[in-house]
Formats: structure tokens, C-alpha cells, sequence
């Protein structure tokens, strides 16, 4: 008996708008290996599909390469505006060496497992119906709201689901819904969705198949960082200012009564600066002067807690979190202890994480040296923080 023949055609032309980095989401890095490297590998490893192809954004060819060097693949084929576009042209292209079933299924879900993919073609195969689609029975109250977010109705949740990929159909049914549907894409203000709603379009038979909240899509950069084994990193920061004329410091975002000033050419929070070397330190994102040159008249006399800001919004876009900040002021005066819960409140809403993830510690070098003598404060600071495994 002849084996039915699956392809799995992979749909990898978004462009990702709701991802933000510099790459579409399939080829950014999940632990090392771009997106669509393992959504292909899982499609390799799955028994039931026989080839892969795969659907690229016109543009991303570079990326494609990169991401699928050294893997036996037939050359991508190129999207359309959409995505019902892009599956048409993948469609299209498989009919060189037309296969029994096709597999459509998402380059942003690299965690299908086999067995749902083999349980989708064995509904198709083996039970009359058209299509199958993965996907997840609603557990969540489902509302609709009004334009201004106000609940309107509560949907009954009763035979809900959300639809995944795969999407499995027989592939000659496939096509002839797509092309079917080609003409009245263009009419309509957005295309399909998803190969159902085609093949619903279309009038065609779909059963839905149970799968697993593991085959989630990475959309945003929180997901590939919450998808991503994370590795933790911890970098030390360290800075002095010294004293001069005037009636107050400010460290930690904090102005502490003072019979000095600290000398600087921003407002010299010595701590502020320390915890920032720290925080660039763990993704090795150079130091403070290279982002906040001195030479520069615009960060004169500037709040410190713009620097720390930056070097948290630099670690976010990394996919990274703040784990610890811990800093030690190394003075004989002021003293810290009166302002050291303020100190916390204020890094903990500059670094936007929280009070009990900060700690400051102050000590004197008992006389000794140049804090000793009272000629400036020195701060050390360690940050610890996670982040996706590179
Ligand atoms: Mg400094």
C-alpha cells in the first residue's frame, strides 16, 4: 500500500509588526537558533510529514538562508500581501509534484509536537472530512465589550476553540478552496485568517483535534523571552564623584541634605551611575560613557535616572529582567541609613521592579583613603538579571 505523502508548508512571510525587534519574529533568536529553524526542525522530526516547504516574505531571503543553512530544504517560495496570499503561492508551488495531504502550519509555532500532527492527518485520512486544525477548547469566560472596553455580552463558551496549526487538508481540496477564495480577498477589507475560514468559505467539512498549550506562537518579544530557557547573569558597576560646594547629593535618585555637593557633570548621583555600569554590564552593552558621552552638552546637569532607565530599556529589549540590585555607598558622610528606604522606593520605580529586588548597604573605609578623608563618595553596585539563553 502506498504511503499518502504530506507536505508541511510553512508560512513564514509576515512581517511581525506586533514583535518590535529589527527582525520579523521567525527569524529572531529563540536560545540560539532562529524561530523558524525550529519550527522547521519539529516539522523534520514529526513521521507524518514526507517534505517541507517553506513560504518567505520577498526580502527576507538572506534571513532564510542563515536560518535554514546546512537543512535539506526545495527553495522557499515567495508571499503575497497576506497571509491567505502567501499559502495560495505556497499551494501553487507544491503542484509541481502535487502531495495527498498538505500540512499549512505557522513559522511562529516552533513547539508542535508529532503526535498532533499525526493525529490531524489521521482525521483527515481516515474519517471523510476535509480539513483538521489543532487547536485548544476555550477554558476562559469569554466577553464581548463595546468600543470603549465595556462588557456587552458573556459569550457562552460551549463549543469554542482557539485554532492553531497545522492545518491539515487534502491538498487538491486545499487548493481549489484557495483559489476559490483568491478573487474575493481582494474585495474584502482584511483576508482570511487561516486556511479553515478559506476552506469554510468553501463550504468544506473541518473537524477540530485537541492539542497542547505547548504549541503556542511566539508573536512578541515577551513570548520568546517566556518561551526561551534563561540564563542569569550578574555584572558589577562601579563610580566616584567627589565633594564639592554646596548643601545637598543626590544618590539614588534622592536629593540627602549635605554640607557638599558632589562634583559631575550630570547631577552626579554616584549610585545611580554605579547601578547602570552594572545593569549594561550583563549584556555587555559597553558602560555609561559610552552611551552618555561627558563631551556631550546635553547630559549636562541631566537626572541620573535617565541613565539607569536606558540601560533597563536596553536589557528589555534583549528579552532580559532584573533579578537583584544590590549597591554599596562607600562613605564617612551623609549618612545613608535615614534614606535608605527612599533610596530603595526611588531605584525600585526608576529599574520598574520591585522594593524587595533592591538593596542598598552603606560603610565608611574607617578614615582610610579618599573617602576616608572625605573628599567624595564611591559606589559599587552588582546587578543580577535574566535572560534568554544566547
Ligand atoms: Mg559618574
Amino acid at each position: 500500500m502506498l504511503v499518502p505523502t504530506c507536505t508541511a508548508l510553512i508560512v513564514a512571510a509576515g512581517r511581525g509588526s506586533r514583535f518590535g525587534g529589527p527582525l520579523p519574529k521567525q527569524y529572531a533568536l529563540l536560545n540560539g537558533q532562529p524561530v523558524l529553524r525550529h519550527t522547521i526542525l519539529a516539522c523534520q522530526a514529526a513521521p507524518a510529514i514526507s517534505a517541507i516547504r517553506v513560504v518567505i516574505a520577498q526580502g527576507d531571503e538572506a534571513h532564510y538562508a542563515a536560518a535554514t543553512r546546512d537543512l535539506d530544504l526545495a527553495r522557499p517560495v515567495l508571499g503575497g500581501l497576506s497571509r491567505q496570499q502567501s499559502v495560495l503561492n505556497g499551494l501553487e508551488a507544491l503542484t509541481e509534484v502535487p502531495p495527498d495531504f498538505v500540512a499549512v502550519h505557522d513559522a511562529a509555532r516552533p513547539f508542535v509536537r508529532p503526535q498532533d500532527i499525526a493525529a490531524c492527518l489521521t482525521a483527515v485520512a481516515e474519517t471523510g472530512v476535509d480539513g483538521a486544525v489543532l487547536g485548544i477548547p476555550l477554558a476562559d469566560t469569554v466577553k464581548r465589550t463595546d468600543p470603549e472596553g465595556c462588557v456587552v455580552e458573556t459569550v457562552p463558551r460551549v463549543r469554542l476553540w482557539r485554532a492553531q496549526t497545522p492545518q491539515v487538508f487534502r491538498f487538491a481540496t486545499l487548493l481549489a478552496a484557495h483559489r476559490a477564495a483568491a478573487p474575493l480577498a481582494e474585495a474584502e477589507a482584511t483576508a482570511l485568517t487561516d486556511d479553515a475560514a478559506v476552506a469554510e468559505k468553501a463550504g468544506l467539512k473541518i473537524v477540530m483535534v485537541a492539542g497542547s498549550e505547548d504549541n503556542r506562537k511566539v508573536t512578541t518579544a515577551e513570548d520568546l523571552a517566556r518561551a526561551s530557557i534563561m540564563e542569569t547573569r550578574t555584572a558589577l558597576g562601579f563610580d566616584v564623584h567627589g565633594f564639592a560646594a554646596g548643601n545637598a547629593v543626590m544618590l539614588c535618585g534622592v536629593a540627602v541634605p549635605h554640607s557638599q555637593t558632589l562634583a559631575g557633570h550630570s547631577d552626579a548621583d554616584v549610585a545611580l551611575h554605579a547601578l547602570t555600569d552594572a545593569v549594561l554590564g550583563t549584556i555587555g552593552a559597553g558602560d555609561i560613557g559610552k552611551h552618555f558621552p561627558p563631551s556631550d552638552p546635553q547630559w549636562r546637569g541631566v537626572s541620573s535616572d535617565r541613565f539607569l532607565r536606558r540601560a533597563v530599556e536596553l536589557l528589555d529589549a534583549r528579552g532580559g529582567r532584573i533579578v537583584q540590585l544590590d549597591l554599596t555607598l562607600v562613605c564617612e558622610a551623609p549618612r545613608i541609613g535615614p534614606h535608605r528606604e527612599a533610596m530603595i522606593a526611588s531605584v525600585a520605580g526608576i529599574a520598574g521592579i520591585s522594593p524587595d529586588r533592591v538593596s542598598v548597604k552603606a560603610t565608611t573605609t574607617e578614615g582610610l583613603g579618599f573617602t576616608g578623608r572625605r573628599e567624595g563618595i564611591a559606589a559599587q553596585a552588582i546587578a543580577t538579571v535574566e535572560i534568554p539563553r544566547s
